[in-house]
């Protein structure tokens, strides 16, 4: 997997796993936009608009907003021009029907993902950083049921992604800086 270019990669980890800030660092060196679906949904609650009107509870509860929703915001985003020539998904997909969207989309434009980036963390160095990074709004209740949520719904998808030979797993207890070089070197894109 050599040039920056047409690459279409699907970041997956558990909250605390660190892909959103992977998400962006290999954003940047790739010159491709890091699309994140959590912040999309927080600037649209922000906003006030329809979206977020209809986002807020089920974001501050933990749960996770319904597929069909979520597919339109992906659509919609995956339309822009910047995201033609590649992008790294964070956030999305998160649920079996979410991957099926999502094929669905790529299929319409003759794209499809080449890699699903799982950043592995272990139990301990999760709940460390679930409390150093938890949102103002946030309790130890809601950081469990994201946490639960994760392992009910999204969890399946590395089974899948790995059975489809796209899986590529990189050690996230490590320092930032070591994850991004894992994750350049599991890509093959030169540091
Ligand atoms: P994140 O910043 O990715 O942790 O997302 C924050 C919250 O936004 C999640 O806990 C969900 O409520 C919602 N959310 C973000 N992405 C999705 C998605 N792909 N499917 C459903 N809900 C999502």
């Amino acid at each position: 997997m050599a040039g920056a270019a047409d690459l279409r990669i699907v970041m997956l980890g558990p909250p605390g796993s660190g892909k959103g800030t992977q998400a962006a660092l290999l954003a940047e060196k790739l010159g491709l936009p890091a699309i994140s679906t959590g912040e999309m949904l927080r600037q649209a609650v922000l906003a006030g608009n329809e979206l977020g009107r209809k986002v807020d509870a089920i974001m501050a509860s933990g749960a996770l907003v319904d597929d069909a929703t979520m597919g339109e915001v992906v659509e919609e985003r995956l339309a822009a021009e910047d995201a033609r020539q590649g992008f790294i998904l964070d956030g999305y997909p998160r649920t079996m029907a979410q991957v099926e969207s999502l094929e669905r989309i790529l299929e319409a434009e003759s794209w499809a993902i080449d890699a699903a980036l799982a950043i592995e963390v272990s139990e301990a160095v999760l709940t460390e950083r679930a409390l150093a990074r938890q949102r103002a709004d946030d309790t130890a209740e809601v950081i469990g049921e994201r946490y639960r949520v994760y392992e009910e719904k999204t969890a399946p998808l590395l089974d899948y992604y790995g059975g489809r030979g796209l899986l590529l797993r990189v050690d996230g207890d490590q320092s930032i800086e070591e994850v991004t070089a894992d994750v350049l070197a599991a890509l093959s894109v030169e540091a």
